[in-house]
Order: C-alpha cells, then structure tokens, then sequence
C-alpha cells in the first residue's frame, strides 16, 4: 500500500481527466478544484485525568451547487486536512452520480479514538458539533458517519447542534442517527445493500451468471459483511475474506452467516474452520469472478494491478484504486465500479433519512430498500451509458457524468455577483 499518496491530489487528477473529456471551460474547473469552504477548528478537551487536551477538526464543503453539503465525519490519528478536502470532493460527484440534490462535504478530527474513553469522545464531539454549529444545518450542510464514528456521535452532534441553535430538536441536521432519534430502517445495511444492486446490474452487462461467480472480500466490516450477504443472496459464492487480522480462503465457499458469526465470538475472520490462512496480496490477486474492497484506500496500485483476476472489482471503500492501477485494469478489461457508485448506497439511504426528518413520517425497511434499488440502478446505468458514449472507464464515466451534472447546476444558477 502507498501511505504517501495524497487523497486531494488524486481527486485533482481525477477531476483533470473529466475536465478533458468535458472540454470544460477553465473557470468552472477552477472552481471545482476548491472547495467553496473550509473550517479548521480547535478543540479543548478536559481528559478524564484533568489535564486540557487541544485536538484539531475540520469541515470541508467541497460544492452546493445542486443542494445542500452532505458527508461523514471521521475521527482518526491520520486525518489530514488534503484528505477532508478530497473527500468532501468525491461526495459532491457521489451525490451527483447517484442523482440525489445534495453536494458534497466532509469532516475529520484528528484523534486516536481507540484510545479516548466515551466521556472524552463525547465532549471533543460536542465541542466540534458546536464549533461547526455555524456552517452546518438541515438546509445547508447535513454531516453523517464515517470511519470510528456511527450513531452514538451522530445523536450527540444533534443534541449539541439543536440545543445551540434555538433549543428544539432538530433531527435532519444530520444522518446516521440512532432509530429512535429518527434514524432510518435499512441504513445500517445500505452501503453493502447499495453495491450488491451494482455488482447485479453489471454481471447482466457482463454476461456473468452469479450462479457462476465467485467473491472474496477485502474487509469484512460493516459494507464488507452486507456487500458479501447480499452476493451470496444472488446466487454468487463468497471464497475468500479478510479483515485487519488476518484473511481466510475456502474454494468450496464460505457461508456468510457463519462467517459473522465466527467474526462476532472471537473478533476476527481469522481460523474460521474449514478455510485456510492466506495473505492480503493473494486475497487481492485472488483467481474469484469478483473482488470487493472494502477496507481501506491505495490497496490496489501499479505494483499488483497487473495480477488482479477478478472480472469484475466492485469499490465498497472509498479509494481503494489508484488512477495508475486504473489504467491497468481497464487495459486488461476487468471491470471497476467506481467508489463513488458503488458505494452510494450509504448517503442514497442519508438522503431518505433527511427527506423521513423533514416530513416527520417514517418508511418501512421494504420501501426504503426498493427505493434504493430504483436509485442505484439508475445510477449504475447512467455511468455505464457515459463509459460506452465516451468509451472510457467506469470510473471516468462516474466522473464526467457527475461533473457535467454539476457544472449544469452551476451554470443555471450563474456566479453572483
Ligand atoms: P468497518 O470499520 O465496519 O470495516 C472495515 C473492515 O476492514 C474491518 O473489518 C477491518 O478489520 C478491516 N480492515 C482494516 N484494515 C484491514 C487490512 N489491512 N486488510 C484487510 N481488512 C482490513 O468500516 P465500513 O463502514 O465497512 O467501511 C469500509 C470502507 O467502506 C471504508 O473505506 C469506508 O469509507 C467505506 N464506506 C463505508 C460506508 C458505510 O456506510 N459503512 C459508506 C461509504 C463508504
């Protein structure tokens, strides 16, 4: 994995490539290359042993040109300010793709939450709710989960944003809520939910039988476990999985509901029975029909892409592939279904979540799910049409669709003054 690689570099990179294919005036490239805004903010903390910690957070609003900022917030020792900027970069083509009218932020605080007891979290969570408190809201700037964060933070920072801002609750300044906060059914399933319709949609495109396929799965968190269910479901045989302590390879197939199980009693995948250790590289270069990332950024790079097998790589993780593997994949006609639709699930479901707040009414887990298949679908072939129009890879086609979707928006509503 290249540590090095500098997430706001590559989404610059990216966003250069569309530009070409868009022939997009030089302006409005400008324009996208930063983000409208950005917050650094400083965070005292009491720690529990008295002492006043200062941790550093920021919040990224890439563009709103479509509809209000929308994207997770992550507490982690590497978080850097290139990588919010990035991120919040990719939400605003995510929303876009996935045809919903938001655009794109992200929000990070720099900390080493495995080590911060609930009480620490929960202050340096409400001190950033509050210090953000200005430039976000239910209108404007709508935060949600993102690695080490999840309902718990998401009711704190609704608690701390409602209180602050007029002392009622307000339940659509924010997604990923807890179910009785207004949380929406079907959520917590949505991202792995979200990539099985891709992984559906692109087997027909494809001509892969997932009665045929075989999967092995980078990561068997949260996206990881669903995505692998979900296949399963389809027909497809999961073969190999992995997660940060090791990984584990069965050809004859590995039964998902075990695989959780085993997981969830001795806190890894790891010497699941009847399956035999292997290592990150061969779970990577596994010989599967397809492959699901769903762990972390830079795993597939110019140094393995060339021994990828799978047909089909279907990005539950954000930013998993270089652009120079890429390039390979595409030259060796695998296909690759971009993060940014892969796993738009998760904020497609944000986004029902705000529409259930806004309206106070609540759906059933079944309309939420059939309404996501709708959504992602469409998506899923609105890119595959750009990747045959402009005979470019998926991930360019996401690109150049969300960007030309964007540009349109701003070119409608004009620059002011
Ligand atoms: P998670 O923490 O639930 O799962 C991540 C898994 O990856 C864990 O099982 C962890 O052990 C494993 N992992 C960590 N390091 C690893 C390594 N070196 N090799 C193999 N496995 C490793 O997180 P998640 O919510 O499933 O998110 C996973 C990815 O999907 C992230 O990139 C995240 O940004 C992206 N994503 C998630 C969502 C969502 O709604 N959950 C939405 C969009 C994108």
């Amino acid at each position: 994995m290249s540590e090095s690689i500098n997430p706001f570099e590559v989404a610059l990179k990216q966003l250069e490539t569309a530009a070409k294919y868009l022939d997009l005036d030089s302006g409005y490239h400008q324009i996208l290359a930063n983000p409208k805004r950005v917050l650094t903010v400083s965070l005292p903390v009491k720690m529990d042993d008295g002492s006043i910690r200062v941790f550093t957070g920021f919040r990224s609003q890439h563009n709103d040109a479509r509809g209000p900022c929308k994207g997770g917030i992550r507490y982690h020792p590497g978080v850097t300010i290139d990588e919010v900027k990035a991120l919040s970069m990719w939400m605003t083509w995510k929303c876009a793709i996935a045809d919903i009218p938001y655009g794109g932020g992200k929000g990070g605080i720099i900390c080493d939450p495995k080590h911060m007891s609930v009480g620490e979290t929960e202050r340096l969570t409400r001190r950033y709710a509050y210090m953000i408190s200005d430039i976000i809201g239910p209108l404007t700037d709508i935060p949600a989960p993102d690695v080490y964060t999840g309902g718990k933070e998401m009711a704190w920072i609704m608690d701390t944003y409602s209180i602050v801002k007029g002392n009622f609750v307000q339940p659509e300044v924010i997604t990923g809520k807890p179910l009785p906060l207004g949380g929406s059914l079907g959520r917590n399933e949505a991202t792995g939910r979200g990539l099985a319709f891709t992984v559906r949609e692109a087997a027909k495109k494809l001509h892969i039988n997932m009665h045929d396929a075989t999967v092995s799965v980078q990561g068997f968190g949260n996206a990881g476990q669903f995505a692998s269910k979900l296949v399963q479901d389809q027909g497809a045989t999961v073969i190999a999985a992995s997660d940060s302590k090791g990984a584990v390879f069965n050809r004859e197939g590995i039964s998902v509901d075990a695989l959780v199980k085993h997981k969830q009693e001795t806190g890894s995948v790891a010497s699941f029975p009847g399956s035999k250790s292997i290592s990150n590289d061969e779970l990577l270069e596994m010989d599967c029909t397809i492959l699901i990332p769903a762990a972390l950024e830079n795993q597939i790079t110019d140094s393995n892409a060339k021994n990828i097998k799978a047909k089909l790589v279907a990005e539950a993780a954000n930013g998993p592939t270089t652009p120079e593997a890429d390039d390979i994949l595409y030259k060796n006609e695998i296909m690759v279904i971009p993060d940014i639709l892969a796993n738009g699930g998760g904020v497609t479901v944000s986004y029902f979540e705000w529409l259930q707040n806004l309206r106070r009414e609540y759906w059933t887990e079944e309309e939420v799910n059939n309404r996501l298949d709708k959504n992602i679908t469409k998506a899923f072939l609105d890119v595959y049409d750009t990747h045959q129009k402009f005979n470019i890879d998926m991930r360019k086609a996401g690109n150049v669709l969300a960007i030309n979707r964007v540009v349109e928006a701003m070119k409608l509503r004009g620059i002011w003054p």
